[in-house]
């Protein structure tokens, strides 16, 4: 059988998954971090095969599992977890997974949408997702607690809405969504917002970050963090 989802052991504590055979539009990152007292997930890629069978936690101990953002490549498996945490703007909408929310509907005519067959005869035009209601709604400085991590809710809109990050501010881990990361920053989707980019990137510009894993593309560090954020600063300059 096919195996849907890559994995890749990024440190002791940390694991990435993602879907190497969805268009790249919509390929994001799935982090696996582990705490003392629970585990954290951050976001759930497309919901085309099921997430939850790869995520393993030991017997009896808590998955928190928190979307950074109501778009389809982060909220698609969202439903297959019992406790789902999200940006607290986009409640109602996880109750429906409403498709012009979550833009799931561009993926139904996406030009080579995926390239293996997740099974024979599946079609991106049958693609749904699954209403995930959310159990714990998060605003900014919220704390996800894992025990012995502390991860601070940022809210970080512009890429859209209702963009949240994580991130833990004793030791500078940053789970930042696609608030910021080391690929393209898509800022013209229909609930994009340039000027509320723009503040999000000036903000993280303070922000001590020792690395951050993104959405999409590869982790960074603060270095790197400062370099996107200028750059989206300077590109977008008077716009
Ligand atoms: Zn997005």
């Amino acid at each position: 059988m096919l195996d849907w989802f890559s994995k890749t052991e990024v440190d002791a504590r940390t694991t990435m998954l993602t879907e190497p055979f969805v268009h790249d539009f919509v390929r994001a990152n799935i982090w696996h971090f582990s705490g003392r007292d629970a585990d954290l997930l951050v976001d759930t890629g497309m919901g085309i095969c099921p997430l939850a069978p790869r995520i393993e936690t030991p017997a009896g101990k808590p998955l928190l599992v928190v979307a950074t953002h109501i778009h389809l490549d982060h909220v698609g498996s969202l439903h297959e977890f019992p406790l789902r945490a999200g940006p607290s703007m986009s409640a109602t909408t996880f109750e429906t997974m409403d498709p012009e929310v979550t833009y799931a509907y561009m993926f139904h005519t996406l030009e080579g949408a995926v390239s293996k067959l997740p099974q024979p005869g599946w079609k991106a035009a049958d693609y749904r997702i699954p209403p995930a209601p959310l159990t714990r709604t998060l605003d900014e400085g919220d704390v996800v607690d894992l025990g012995d991590r502390q991860f601070r809710v940022l809210h970080l809109p512009g890429h859209s809405p209702d963009s949240i990050a994580l991130f833990d501010e004793s030791d500078g881990l940053f789970f930042a969504g696609d608030a910021i990361y080391d690929a393209m920053l898509i800022d013209d989707l229909p609930d994009s917002d340039r000027a509320a980019y723009r503040r999000t990137m000036l903000r993280l510009l303070d922000l001590p970050v020792r690395i951050g894993h993104g959405g999409h593309g590869p982790s960074f560090d603060g270095k790197r963090m400062r370099e996107i954020a200028l750059a989206y600063l300077s590109r977008t300059d008077g716009i």
